[in-house]
């Protein structure tokens, strides 16, 4: 933020069909063209989508992973968010977590053990102090996944939750340096990616669990934060970086997965905080003075990104947001992508 290295990247991983959808043959309509296009058949023809990077149905976590790995900067003492957008089912969870068995671990796992890996290589020159929040946002609320609801003795599991959510109020704050943290989340200190990894369990364990779709949790967005502090033992300087994790909820339309009453309240709270993201993607990608990153608390928590990896600027990039933009208001609408 205001750093001249502030960029986003956009990337397009596509899914590989589904058994159901291979069975049913369905055709495939998205296509990777080349490392930095994608074509999507329409019913007005061919449309052509540019990326920072494309991985096709073939790419395997560990690619995805080495591609983006951000880690380093992190541990530099950046600011780093990634977050997959997309619509249920399009492999959200797939990329950020893995499969339910871990066979395939995807960005969170392969962070947690990148982050205590690159320490382990430095210890003998910098002394380090991980930390960690984990935080579900739902209907514009932000839950805190590190407290697990317990019942007190006497009263409803309502009741006794509704004391608990009084206590632990999460809010987002920036402090005077422009850093925006929240404020009032658990924060736990870890030694090693075992115990990162124990605490996320934990979390996923104390999410909402929606039964649309059958897909689970696809109606809240997940939040998980990390910090790393280190010192250099040389000179004693210290720096502050952090990486965020986000899984977003899914970004179709109420209307379309036949949502009603409180399912349609999640979905509105859904679609602004997804439009807010939108939003500040725009701005920030065509340089606005004014981001508006307090709209929502999704983009006043996920959007402040930096990114310093080597790869080099390219002009297309613009077009890239341009494109994601449409795309993003197109699924909000309601829309597929042919339409
Ligand atoms: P989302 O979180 O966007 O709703 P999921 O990650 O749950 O979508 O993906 C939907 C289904 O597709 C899951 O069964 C998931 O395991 C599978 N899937 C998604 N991406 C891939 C992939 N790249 N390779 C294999 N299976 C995938
Ligand atoms: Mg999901």
């Amino acid at each position: 933020h205001g750093g001249g290295n502030e960029k986003i990247r956009v990337f397009c991983r596509i899914r590989p069909a589904s058994r159901t959808e291979s069975a049913q043959s369905e055709t495939v309509v998205v296509e990777k063209v080349d490392e930095f296009s994608v074509k999507v058949e329409t019913s007005r023809g061919d449309r052509e989508f540019q990326f920072d990077r494309v991985f096709s149905s073939e790419a395997s976590q560990t690619d995805l992973f080495l591609d983006m790995s951000l880690i380093q900067s992190a541990i530099d003492g950046y600011n780093v968010c990634i977050f997959a957008y997309g619509q249920t089912g399009s492999g959200k969870t797939f990329t950020m977590v893995g499969d339910k068995d871990q066979k395939n671990p995807g960005i969170m796992p392969r962070t947690f053990n990148a982050i205590f890996d690159i320490i382990t290589e430095n210890r003998n020159k910098f002394e380090y102090r991980v930390s960690t929040y984990m935080l579900e946002l739902y209907n514009d609320r932000l839950q805190d996944l590190l407290v697990t609801p317990t019942t007190a003795a006497g009263s409803s599991a309502a009741e006794s939750q509704q004391f608990q959510a009084a206590a632990h109020r999460v809010e987002i704050k920036r402090n005077r340096k422009g850093v925006v943290f929240a404020q009032g989340a658990e924060k736990k200190d870890v030694s090693n990616a075992r115990e990162l990894y124990a605490l996320f369990k934990q979390a996923c364990a104390n999410r909402h669990i929606s039964a649309t779709m059958n897909v689970e949790s696809s109606r809240s967005h997940l939040i998980v934060g990390i910090t790393v502090e280190s010192r250099n033992l040389t000179n004693g300087s210290v720096s502050s970086g952090k990486v965020s994790l986000v899984d977003l909820a899914g970004s179709e339309r109420a209307a379309k997965t036949g949502a009603k009453d409180h399912q349609l309240k999640e979905a509105n709270f859904i679609n602004k905080s997804l439009s807010a993201l939108g939003d500040v993607i725009s701005a920030l990608s065509a340089e606005l003075p004014h981001v508006p990153y307090r709209n929502s608390k999704l983009t006043q928590y996920a959007t402040r990104v930096k990114n310093i990896t080597n790869i080099a600027q390219r002009n297309v990039e613009s077009k890239e947001i341009a494109h994601l933009k449409e795309m993003i208001v197109k699924l909000k609408s309601g829309q597929t992508l042919e339409d």
